[in-house]
């Protein structure tokens, strides 16, 4: 494993860095394979990593739900006596918050569920400009300064999907921003804040963890013949998840990736590409930027699968909808995603059972206009299965 100084915070962190949000589960979402989960992470520990990343709702039925993904962590590391071998970093729930006292109360469930009396780097979760602006007016600057006094928290930080400019207004408004979590693969250098947010986090020397470095998988699955062809061509052969990876560790404005792992065949295979110094050449440099054009003509909408937009309070399957939506553009072939498309979704989760009525606009991380998409999703899909 490679280790790099996380920003200002001083703390020599694993460059992967365990994702707890795509555990493996059971009957549903909330419902951790806690077995198979664990196994993971023995092996992941035992082959460097350092830093498990967990928030309120992972693993919950719900956005607004209390996940499982922290007590399953906090049980783990209390019962193989881990805890202060690990950075454990968590985030606060910022839009469930409604009144200052909020802050307290879910940072004390937060410290319970994890069987911790502190957190390393406690951020405030995918701050967007409204939630920031209701956060800051809450005090949460009064709130963040006491968890540092008090030792409940020894680094602070924050996720955020925004553009460049609110990335900034917000890092400019505290001096004591350690860590900061960002969206970047090579698909979104120019996305969100982008290069230009981790370029301004390294001149401040904050922390820069990131997530969705596989951008929701997309960028490993179902690779295209366009991009194969293109990957064949590279002075050096890499597979897509080490594409994916060594170009974000071939930054020096990244110091942290963090994955949301799935299966220990995925930890085993993402352990080995962390640990293997691969620098990529100009021309390989050029590749990678050729890949990206390639894949955007491609694109159908901007979902990562992240999830936050569910549930639907109508039942409509808004992630599977659009992957199946996604891949059907990405492989040009129809007919497999339609097979997908009525297989493995409900009738009445289908794009078609959307009503419009926008409830799930404000959580999309990636500003997609949902509706709309589903209705791309219906047009194309249509409502019965005859693509035969
Ligand atoms: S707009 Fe459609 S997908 Fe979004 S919450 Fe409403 S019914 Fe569900
Ligand atoms: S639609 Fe938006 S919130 Fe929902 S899974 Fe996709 S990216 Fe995430």
């Amino acid at each position: 494993m490679i280790y790099n100084t996380l920003g200002n915070t001083n703390l020599e962190v694993s460059r992967l860095g365990f994702g707890a949000m795509r555990l493996p589960t059971k009957s549903n979402n909330a419902d951790i394979d806690e077995e198979e989960a664990s196994k993971m992470l023995e092996y992941g520990i035992e082959n460097g990593i350092n830093l498990i990343d967990t928030a309120y709702p992972y693993h919950s039925e719900g956005l607004d739900g209390n996940g499982n993904s922290e007590k399953f962590i906090g049980e783990f590391l209390n019962e193989n006596s881990l805890r202060d071998e690990i950075i454990l970093s968590t985030k606060s729930p910022s839009w469930l918050m409604e009144k200052k006292s909020d802050f307290d109360y879910y940072l004390d469930i937060q410290l319970e569920k994890l069987q911790t009396d502190y957190i390393d780097i406690y951020m405030l979760h995918a701050l967007t400009e409204t939630d920031w602006n209701k956060v800051y007016n809450l005090d949460v600057l009064d709130f963040l300064d006491d968890c540092l006094a008090s030792g409940k928290v020894k680094h602070v930080g924050f996720s955020s999907h925004t553009e460049i400019d609110y990335l900034i207004e917000i890092l400019d408004e505290y001096p004591k921003w350690e860590v900061v979590l960002t969206q970047m693969n090579y698909l979104d250098e120019y996305y969100q804040s982008g290069i230009m947010g981790l370029n301004y986090l390294k001149e401040l020397n904050v922390g820069s963890m990131i997530m969705e470095p596989l951008r929701g998988g997309r960028l490993v699955q179902n690779i295209p013949q366009e991009i194969q062809e293109l990957w064949d061509m590279a002075e050096v052969k890499r597979t897509p998840v080490e594409w994916a990876f060594q170009y974000l560790w071939n930054r020096d404005d990244v110091d942290c990736v963090l994955s949301g792992m799935t299966s220990l065949e995925q930890v085993k295979e993402n352990i080995r590409i962390a640990s293997k110094t691969d620098i990529i050449s100009e021309n390989d440099q050029e590749l990678i930027r050729e890949v990206a054009r390639t894949y955007r003509t491609f694109l159908g909408n901007n979902c990562t699968r992240c999830g936050y937009c569910m549930p639907c309070p109508h039942g409509v399957d808004i992630v599977n909808c659009l992957t199946e939506y996604n891949i059907a553009h990405m492989m040009g072939d129809p007919k497999a995603s339609a097979m997908q498309y009525f297989t493995l979704i409900d009738d009445d989760s289908r794009a078609d059972s959307c009503v419009d009525c926008k409830e799930c606009l404000p959580f999309c991380t990636q500003m997609i206009d949902i509706p709309e998409e589903l209705q791309k999703v219906y047009e194309y899909f249509g409502s019965e299965f005859d693509h035969f």
